[in-house]
């Protein structure tokens, strides 16, 4: 029996993992595929707190992964496939080739990034081509960026980029924009910014980094290209919840897991951290301070029982 079973290993899952078994928990994280999560895949870190020399993805989660196993935390690679009795006391974790009994769960699956799936974007992937305006728009600085979405998330990247990119350019698929009016109007009076509707990228060439961005208009069939050497992808990210659905988890309507200040969910004794929570944020710093905040609570949910 374990007191606290995390379900993934990417930053949230791996600080939980810290603080549950420094706080004196029988811990167990279940990853399923490998440490890190999406972190892995970032070729440089520049904005986590204290590493100023810019690890790679790999660098940064390796030590999150030393650090989560320092004071005896468990760890497996299995996939969490089911909870069984979510809501008593003693829930269990089912995996292909186990059942876990625990006392609480974090939930840390996470999330993915949604891909165009045009040529060029898994070649130039981290070579220009990003899905996180946040974490690689500073590598831009007074360059040409394009933002491919016409949602919150992109006109936030746009604003975001436009303080200190040369020239940003957003390209949405057609005339209507999902995004907030009161965003859309900062984007639209933004110098720098110009805005292409009715605009899809079909495929982004460059030598080993990002040079051009081909577009086509939907509607005239015309089509150009954008000299860039930036493209953030910002048309959704997906949480890996199906877990949470499958036992009933109140989730908002893009499938994020609800949680209160404490992190806690609709189910007692299971708590969600990281991006598969709403957020308002999805950072590595903003995970891993999730992970720590849901031990805690973990914690402090089985010393009151
Ligand atoms: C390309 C890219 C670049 C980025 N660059 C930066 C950056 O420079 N700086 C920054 O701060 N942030 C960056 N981010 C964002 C950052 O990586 C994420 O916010 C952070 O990794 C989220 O951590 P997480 O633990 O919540 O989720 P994830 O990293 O998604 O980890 C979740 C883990 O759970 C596992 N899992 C899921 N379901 C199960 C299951 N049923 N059973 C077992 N395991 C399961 C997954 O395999 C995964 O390892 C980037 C993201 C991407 C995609």
């Amino acid at each position: 029996m374990y007191d606290i079973i995390i379900i993934g290993g990417g930053a949230a899952g791996m600080s939980a993992a810290i603080y549950a078994s420094r706080g004196g928990m029988k811990t167990l994280m279940l990853e399923k595929t490998a440490c890190g999560g999406q972190a892995v895949r970032t070729y440089e870190v520049d904005n986590y707190p204290g590493f100023f020399n810019a690890p790679t993805g790999e660098e940064l989660s390796a030590a999150f992964e030393k650090h989560a196993m320092k004071f005896g935390a468990e760890r497996v690679f299995e996939t969490a496939r089911e909870i069984k009795n979510p809501a008593s006391p003693v829930k269990t974790v089912v995996t292909r080739k186990n059942a876990y009994d625990t006392r609480a769960i974090i939930i840390a699956s996470g999330a993915e990034p949604r891909h165009l799936g045009i040529p060029g974007e898994n070649e130039l992937a981290g070579a220009g081509v990003s899905y996180c305006a946040t974490c690689d728009g500073a590598f831009f600085r007074d360059k040409d960026a394009v933002v491919i979405g016409g949602g919150n998330t992109a006109c936030e990247d746009a604003l975001y980029l436009s303080g200190f990119c040369k020239n940003v350019y957003m390209l949405n698929r057609s005339k209507r924009f999902k995004a907030q009016k009161t965003l859309l109007d900062k984007v639209f009076a933004d110098k720098r910014i110009t805005v292409y509707t009715d605009m899809i990228a079909e495929r982004f060439e460059g030598n080993g980094k990002l040079e051009r961005v081909y577009a086509k208009n939907t509607e005239t069939s015309a089509r150009g290209f954008i000299n860039a050497s930036a493209a953030f992808i910002a048309i959704g990210i997906t949480p890996d919840t199906g877990l949470a659905k499958q036992i009933g988890l109140e989730t908002c309507e893009r499938g994020f897991i609800k949680t209160d200040m404490y992190l806690k969910t609709s189910i007692d004794g299971i708590y969600a951290a990281g991006d598969a929570r709403v957020s308002p944020l999805r950072q590595i710093v903003t995970a891993a301070a999730d992970g720590a905040v849901a031990a805690n609570s973990a914690i402090n949910y089985l010393n009151n029982r």
